[in-house]
């Protein structure tokens, strides 16, 4: 019998929106954010996905302060990904990709437009490839983030021209109001295209936003895929129960690889499924 693939978890630690008058588990200074990591990390996390945040809470894209994120992460969690996002909420244009230079192990790249709840996210054609470059300068592996199909070929196509390596990364993200619905036959298709773009065996990963995130861990487990839990995207255990800590929600992620017969991954075999460079 062979054994399932161990299934990395990626712990979206606090995002751009979530206040702590939303949950007063998210972390927003440095020092609540390497210590909510290192909950998240114990309790089997092997990616983080960070964003940071100004001295009034608000979403930036400092490079000082990624740079002390990061060095904190790496100080208190051995061996864990450090995944910087390079999300539209926090800086405009280019400054999206100043923390590049810092050549994290990872960082998110979205490669086209969608609507939010409230605004166009926006991601232009020239920007995406100028992020893209930026990363293969540095080193860097993109998460490319999938709010819709078109994005996932647009994926296809930057592999074909060489911009992004040749099995990408791809994170399907469903459940936000205006872009695609967490819908189980979208999902199923998503899983297909992949497998049909990059191969059977490429790696990808999905994420849920607010109360799809249990069930994209379900669904994703299931299928062989990897998953997404974090404060970032839910902020709730459930209706009426607010999230306790970054840590809390990986449990839950947790139990839903296990239900599957799947292994955690460590911080090790994340780096190996992912092709990235050790430590
Ligand atoms: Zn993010």
């Amino acid at each position: 019998m062979t054994e399932k693939t161990p299934c990395i978890i990626c712990v979206a630690i606090t995002g751009s929106l979530p206040t702590k008058a939303d949950n007063p588990a998210v972390p927003i200074s440095i020092a609540e954010q390497v210590e909510s990591t290192h909950a998240a990390y114990e309790a089997g996390a092997s990616i983080a996905h960070c964003h940071v945040r100004d001295d009034e809470g608000k979403p930036t894209s400092d490079v000082v302060r990624f740079s002390r994120l990061m060095e904190g992460i790496q100080t208190h969690c051995p061996g864990m990904i450090v995944q910087l996002s390079t999300g539209g909420r926090s800086g405009a244009g280019k400054a999206r990709g100043g923390m590049l230079t810092l050549r994290p192990p990872m960082a998110s790249l979205s490669v086209g437009s969608n609507n939010f709840p409230t605004r166009v996210y926006e991601n232009p054609p020239d920007l995406v490839d100028w992020l893209a470059s930026e990363m293969k300068t540095y080193g860097v592996k993109p998460e490319i983030e999938a709010f819709d199909l078109s994005h996932i070929y647009k994926a296809k196509q930057m592999v074909d021209a060489g911009e992004i390596g040749a099995r990408p990364y791809v994170q399907f993200v469903m459940g936000v109001k205006n872009a695609m619905p967490a819908d189980k036959r979208v999902f199923d298709f998503y899983v297909e295209t992949v497998k049909h773009l990059f191969g059977e065996d490429t790696p990808w990963c999905a994420a849920g936003i607010g109360r799809h995130q249990l069930e994209l861990n379900d669904w994703a487990a299931a299928a062989g895929g990897h998953l997404r839990t974090g404060l970032e995207d839910n902020i709730r255990l459930d209706k009426s129960t607010l999230a306790p800590s970054n840590a809390a929600l990986v449990e839950l992620a947790v139990n839903a690889a296990q239900r599957y017969g799947r292994p955690i991954a460590t911080p090790t075999q994340a780096r190996k499924i992912l092709g990235l460079r050790s430590g």
